[in-house]
This record gives C-alpha cells, structure tokens and sequence, in this order.
C-alpha cells in the first residue's frame, strides 16, 4: 500500500479529500490534501457553486488529532468562490469549522475533554493553551447544541452566575423539565431576561430575508394549523397550537409565541427578573427557587459567624479565632453530610451556645420549609412560625431574612406548590458553578458560556471514534 494511500484511511478526512504527500517534520507529520470534489462550497451557508474565482495563495493547515507523539498537520490549496450573501470565500472543507485552524476531530476531543476534566490536564495532554479552548468549545457549542432547545419550554428557572472575578455576570435560563441549561448570556437583570424573551419569540419584522439567491428552491413548509387531530406532515410537537380566527382578523402573534407557553418561571429575589417576566410572560406564575431561600439564609449565618469571629480576635485570642474560623463549613454544610471531624466541631458551637449556634438553628429551620413529602399547608404553617421565629431573633442578619421571605411568601408557596423543589434545581446549580469555577481562565463570556452549555446544556459530546462507529463522522 502506497504512504498516501495509507494516510488517506488513517485520517478520514471525509468524501473527496485525498491526501497527495506526507512529509516528516520537527516533531510533526505534515500531510498536504487536495480536495477533489467539483462543486466549491460556501464556508458559512449551503451555498455551492462550480465557478471558482481564484485560488488562496498561501496553503492553508489544521491541527488534526496527534498520530503517537506526533503533531500532526493537514494543509491544503483552497480554492476561493463568490457567494452570493457572503462575498468572497475561501472554500470550505468537510474535515474543518469555517476559520478554525483545527479539524473537528481533534475539536471534538478537546469539547469532550473540557467538560470533564480540568485545565492542566488538558492543555498538557492536546498542546493547546486554555484561550484556544475557548475559542474551539465556542464553535462546537454554536454547533452542536440542540437547534430545537427553546421550542417546548413550560417551567424554566432563570438566574445569574459570577463569572471570573465579581461583577461579570453570566444569565442563564434552565428548563426544569429536562434539567438542562438552554440558554444563556452575559449580564444580568431585566435586560438579559428581556434579551431571553427576544430570542424565544423574535420579532418577525427584524428577522433577516431568507438566503435564496441562485440557490435551487426549498419546496415550501407544510402548512400545521389544521382543525382537526394532528397534522399528518408535521411531526408531533413542531407545530403551533391551533386556533380559529374570526372574520377580519389578523392571527394575534401573542397566541402563537413561545413565551405563552410558559407557565412558570422561578428566581431569586432581586426582583430583576420579575419585571421582565411580567411584561413578556404575564400568565406565567412567578416563583422564588427555594435553593436561593436556603443560599440567602447561610448567607445570614455567615454574617453572624464573622461577626463573631472578629469579635474573639479583637480579644486578643488568636487561638480560638483560628479554631473558630475553620468552623465555617460545619456550619454551612447539611448536618447529614458532615465529617466525623466537623461534627465534632458543631457539638463544640453547640455546648457554647450564643449567637453562632442560634444562627444555625435558624438557618435549619429555613431548609426545613423545604424538605421532602410536606404538603403545602404544612409548609404554610411552618413559615408563619419561621417569620415569627426570625422576627424574634435579635439577629439583624435574620430579621432582614425574615423580612424579605414575608416579602416573597406567595412565590415561595407557588414554587413549592409547582414541584419547584430545592432537590431539583440545587443539583443543576452545583454543577453550573463547578463548571465556572473553571471557565475563570477564559478570555470571554462567550467562552465560559459555551463550557457551561456544553456541560450542562442539551447537546450529546461524542469522542471522534464514536463519531466514526455512529457513521456521522
Ligand atoms: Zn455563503
């Protein structure tokens, strides 16, 4: 078997790509194609064409996946075209994104490996710095993940996450059927759950035109309002609701959009998101996650806990302050989950008794509300002995607490009401901040977006060998 020959079926670079020299190089195996194929297509739309202007001077390369301890790199002579919507264009090849300088191979791996593993691991193993992995995991993320994500959304959370230092923010929407993170962007407030609520139901005037020059036609959609039983040429769950529409009148847009058909959408208490809701989904109920209840009472306890602190080191005991200080996780911490080491500690806070171990009690009792099996008059009753408790609490911290779950009482109760339970999103969330925690490195918000889209979002991550045993690749 000829060394070109071999290469061709070691690398599978895809239809029409045959391989014509492989070189030695430092370290590297150069292998240049050519693409044999007579149509040039467009990098970025369906368009293709047998016209070619002119050939790119310089050979273009990509990183391809490492044969053994070799790098190994593909170059090409691409051709160059005229699209009709994106101008003048390199041709694109079927083995790479549009402008990556890496197959989709190896980016495959590196989006696989990024979900699952950290940093050094991975820029050691592939070669490659953190800020180019932002760059691969932003294309595969655009890629990748499921075109269909905003389509069926009925309960969904919204929320922010901190993002590399404080004040960068990232909003993400989670759909709290299907446990996922579909969607997401940098900032927060009303304005990113406005920016949610545009790209659930665009505005049909702003849309752009659809690409069709010198294109062969698409024969048009089928038409899915049909009176009666399901449409036969419209698989289940891509149409929109039927709905008769009087003489003289247009169809009302607000019947049809996404957004109507949420019927619940769960925050935290900042209000923010609230506004946004109101005006673009006002059916839907507003509730308050409970995981943000139970955040913002160990937040009221941390308080305490530091106002106690500082009050043993400005007695000049800096023992009992360093003992004391390590105490922070004990208490934070669900009492079922504790070393044996920091149960230890929590039965020393409590023999001491005071301030600390009453701010712990009072932060049970807040998760308490939201434990398994109670019903929703249980809880009722429990929260009006809560408020009562934290109002008589001689804490400020637990007074202000008190004050704002008085506040948001109804939104709490729906949530719990709705099956909105702390069990639910807390998992969902842990995972999200986990995975911030290791985007800090990248460059931008995009980047650290893709990451937690990619591991927590609705997109299945492949290894390339899966790709080729499932034929896709
Ligand atoms: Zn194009």
């Amino acid at each position: 078997m000829r060394v070109t020959t071999a290469f061709s079926r070691l690398l599978r670079l895809g239809k029409g790509v045959v391989v014509k020299k492989v070189q030695f190089g430092r370290g590297t195996v150069i292998v240049e194609v050519a693409l044999r194929r007579r149509r040039l297509v467009c990098p970025e739309c369906e368009f293709s064409t047998r016209a070619r202007k002119d050939t790119r001077p310089e050979m273009s390369s990509w990183r391809h996946l490492d044969l053994g301890v070799w790098r190994l790199e593909i170059r090409c002579q691409r051709r160059r075209l005229w699209c009709p919507v994106h101008g003048a264009r390199t041709e694109g090849v079927p083995f790479a994104r549009p402008l990556s300088d890496f197959t989709r191979d190896f980016e495959c791996l590196v989006a696989w490996l990024a979900t699952r593993t950290d940093k050094t691991t991975i820029t050691r193993m592939l070669r490659i710095d953190w800020r180019t992995i932002g760059r691969i995991i932003k294309r595969v993320c655009e890629d990748e993940l499921d075109p269909d994500r905003l389509a069926e959304l009925y309960e969904i959370g919204i929320d922010e996450v901190s993002w590399k230092k404080q004040h960068n923010y990232l909003t993400l929407i989670a759909d709290h059927r299907r446990r996922q993170v579909v969607w997401g962007c940098g900032g927060k407030g009303q304005k990113a759950a406005d920016a949610f609520f545009t790209e659930l139901d665009p505005d049909p005037a702003s849309s752009p035109p659809p690409v069709s020059a010198g294109q062969p036609r698409q024969p048009p959609e089928p038409a899915i309002m049909v009176p009666f039983g399901p449409c036969p040429t419209v698989p289940a769950g891509h149409g929109i609701p039927a709905a008769w529409l009087g003489p003289d009148r247009e169809l009302d847009l607000a019947i049809v959009a996404r957004a109507s058909r949420l019927t619940a959408v769960s925050m935290d208490m900042t209000g923010g998101y609230a506004k946004s809701v109101r005006h673009h989904a006002p059916h839907a109920t507003i509730c308050i996650d409970p995981y943000h209840v139970v955040q913002l009472a160990n937040q009221a306890l941390d308080e305490v806990r530091r106002a106690y602190w500082n009050e043993l080191r400005s007695l000049a005991d800096p023992d009992a302050a360093k003992r004391f200080k390590d105490s922070r996780w004990c208490l934070l911490k669900r009492p079922e989950k504790l070393t044996d080491e920091q149960a230890a500690t929590l039965a020393r806070i409590k023999a001491a008794g005071g301030e600390v171990w009453r701010a712990y009690t009072l932060k049970e009792a807040v998760r308490g509300i939201f434990e398994a099996g109670l019903s929703l008059e249980d809880v009722e009753v429990l929260i009006k002995r809560l408020l009562s408790r934290l109002a008589r609490s001689r804490l400020d911290p637990f007074i202000r607490l008190g004050k704002t779950i008085r506040k948001h009482r109804d939104g709490i109760l729906a949530a719990i009401r709705l099956g909105i339970n702390q069990g639910r999103t807390e998992a969902l969330n842990n995972k999200v901040r986990l995975i911030t925690r290791r985007a800090y490195g990248f460059h931008s918000a995009q980047a650290a977006l893709a990451l937690i889209m990619l591991t927590c979002g609705p997109v299945t991550l492949h290894l390339p060998h899966e790709l080729y045993a499932l034929g896709t690749g």
